[in-house]
């Protein structure tokens, strides 16, 4: 394993914390508190990153016209579109200047209280926290899909990617240039984060309940993201379409 990271004082740590936006403008001001609340503890400082989707509810306008306004902290990307999570993630990435990077949702279901935990752990010399979510509130048939994908993920991934491990965590400054550099255009970030390596650690939290019963990222786009991970991360996908392939070839040359 890696040897750990000395670390500046967290009074001369600057935090970055990013949070991809689409039509959440309900919750947005609340999250700006409660996000600032909890990092206040630490006594680093903070530069709080919104990357607004492509939002038609007000999200734009309350982010520009208030939020940011009123705190310098805040800053506001907005896509030119709705382009998608990971999109919306990859761009607020990009636009990061903390020593250390905390991804996590804006709908309220990654719990802010959880961000002092994080940092600790990167004090204590993790590069990358991931939180492992426990107690989620989706519904049967989501969770039990939710629990197929990450124990297929780990059975055939050549990469011990953590289970139940999603976007929410911290990332080191070190870890970010590394998935900034892949250039990957097809993007699985939590894969992305366990596949650079240094030193990981996970915090167990809850997953707390979406603030409303509208998901952002539609069915198929958890499917879209879970063929992502499976392409990405593993081989077994090709090697099945080569064993689809060859017993074709055997079955039509017998018939020949
Ligand atoms: N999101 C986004 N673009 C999208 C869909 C979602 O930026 O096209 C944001 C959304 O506002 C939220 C986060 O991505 O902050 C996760 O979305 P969602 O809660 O729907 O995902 P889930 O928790 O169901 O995986
Ligand atoms: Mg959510």
């Amino acid at each position: 394993m890696n040897q750990p990271t000395q670390r500046k004082p967290l009074e001369q740590s600057t935090i970055s914390i990013i949070l991809p936006v689409y039509n959440e403008v309900a919750v947005l001001r609340t999250l700006c508190r409660q996000v600032a609340d909890s990092l206040a503890t630490t006594g680093c400082q903070i530069e709080v990153i919104f990357i607004n989707d492509g939002s038609t509810d007000g999200s734009a306008e309350l982010l520009n016209q208030q939020l940011a306004y009123e705190d310098s902290r805040i800053r506001v990307l907005h896509l030119s579109r709705n382009y998608g999570h990971q999109e919306a993630l990859h761009a607020g990435l990009s636009h990061a200047t903390g020593d250390a990077i905390i991804v996590m949702d804006s709908d309220m279901q990654d719990a802010p209280g959880c961000l002092v935990d994080f940092v600790a752990q990167w004090q204590q010399g993790f590069d990358v926290v991931y939180a492992i979510r426990e107690k989620r509130k989706e519904g049967l048939i989501k969770r039990s899909l939710f629990l197929a994908f990450y124990r297929l993920l780990r059975l055939v991934a050549t990469t011990e990617i953590p289970r139940d491990a999603g976007n929410f965590g911290l990332i080191g400054r070190c870890v970010l240039d590394n998935i900034l550099s892949m250039g990957e255009y097809d993007r699985y970030y939590a894969g992305l984060r366990s596949w650079v390596g240094f030193r990981q650690t996970g915090v167990v939290v809850e997953r707390l309940a979406r603030h409303d019963l509208q998901p952002r990222v539609s069915f198929l786009g958890l499917c879209s993201l879970a063929k992502t991970a499976l392409f990405s991360f593993s081989s077994a996908p090709l090697g099945l379409f080569y064993a689809i392939a060859a017993i074709s070839l055997l079955v039509f040359s017998s018939f020949t």
